[in-house]
């Protein structure tokens, strides 16, 4: 059977390498199911903010919200249905987490740029499916918007006649904020997480994953998070993902990525910083580092738990004189295969 390769299966698309959308102290490239037909049900988006710039105050109708800061120190603010306004401060290796239709705004708050990679859990998030709230008040008739915001006419046609998007403002005062008042304080927050503070899963060798899921972080109802960090020539072996697609970044390094699609179909690809993969549910498929430095990847799955299962760890559940029968070999190959799961693979 012919093996049909990855110029008929697309799975790669170089991300960092499109054209940006631009605005004032804001740069974002977003890819959705659009530019790249595979993605049918995560969304992604990169996106940098100059230091006080903000992505204004939005919400998106179709899906939830994940991202992971790269850079910079960033403010949120999200308001709940029940009426609650939750204020974070993220750095560099922090999570945040916005479910579906929550009110929220993203500001770049410290002296150096932001840069972070947003996922959205439905491959069909765009800018059509987000409202905000420049674009809501300067649709409304004039009248309503003076009666809700308790203004004049006149100073109803002070604000924007339109989206404003990005909008810049000023680098805030470190008490601007969380001086908030707040009934009972708390260092634990709804809506972040901090990944890269979490002890890793460690392979001597391989590498390590950190992993975020609904389990350890509980707003995170739709979408789970892995950091992997993966050796020069280390492989994250053969596996599937039983219940979720998965959608990958490329932070640093370089990788060969292969995809099984069943039926001999198979594709694989190489990827460098800033290249976005995509795995459908249930595909087979492999990461493996091709260059000289570790290769750091960001990974989200569209569901709040995470399910792998492993080539080694199937193998190494079966009887020996089964895997003869199956592969058809004698008993001294067999002997060589994986006896437990191996996961990272030096
Ligand atoms: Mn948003
Ligand atoms: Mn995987």
């Amino acid at each position: 059977m012919k093996i049909v390769m990855s110029d008929t299966i697309n799975f790669k698309y170089r991300l960092e390498a499109a054209t940006p959308r631009t605005g004032n102290g804001g740069i974002t490239r977003g890819v959705s199911v659009n530019e790249f037909p595979i993605s049918k049900n995560i969304a992604g988006v990169s996106m940098w903010l100059e230091p006080g710039a903000m992505r204004e105050l939005h919400w998106h109708a179709n899906a939830a919200e994940w991202a992971y800061v790269l850079k910079g120190k960033m403010r949120t603010t999200v308001v709940d249905p029940q009426g609650n306004t939750h204020i974070d401060l993220f750095s560099a290796g922090d999570v945040w987490y916005f479910p579906r239709g929550y009110g929220h705004v993203l500001q770049c708050v410290g002296e150096e740029q932001c840069h972070f990679i947003l996922i959205f859990d439905n491959g069909n998030f765009s800018e059509d499916h987000t409202f905000s709230i420049t674009d809501f008040i300067s649709c409304v008739p004039p009248e309503i918007a003076a009666q809700n915001l308790g203004i004049t006419t006149s100073e109803v046609a002070m604000l924007p006649r339109k989206e404003v998007y990005f909008a810049q403002g000023q680098v805030p005062s470190i008490r601007s904020g969380l001086a908030f008042p707040v009934n009972a304080p708390s260092l634990v927050s709804a809506h972040r997480y901090p990944l890269s503070a979490q002890q890793p899963r460690l392979v001597p060798g391989g590498g390590i994953q950190r992993v975020v899921t609904q389990a350890e972080f509980p707003i995170a109802a739709t979408i789970t998070g892995t950091l992997f960090e993966i050796e020069p020539g280390g492989l994250r072996e053969m596996h599937w993902h039983p219940n979720a697609d998965e959608w990958q970044y490329i932070i640093q390094g370089r990788a060969e990525i292969g995809l099984f699609l069943a039926q001999h179909n198979f594709a694989k690809d190489n990827f460098e910083a800033g290249d976005v993969g995509y795995i459908p549910m249930g595909a087979g498929h492999y990461i493996k580092n091709t260059g000289e430095e570790d290769l750091v990847i960001l990974i989200a799955f569209n569901s709040g738990r995470y399910e792998a299962i492993d080539l080694s760890s199937w193998l190494s559940g079966n009887p020996d004189d089964l895997l003869e029968g199956n592969f058809g070999v004698p008993a001294d190959i067999i002997d060589k295969f994986p006896r437990k799961d191996r996961f990272l693979i030096p």
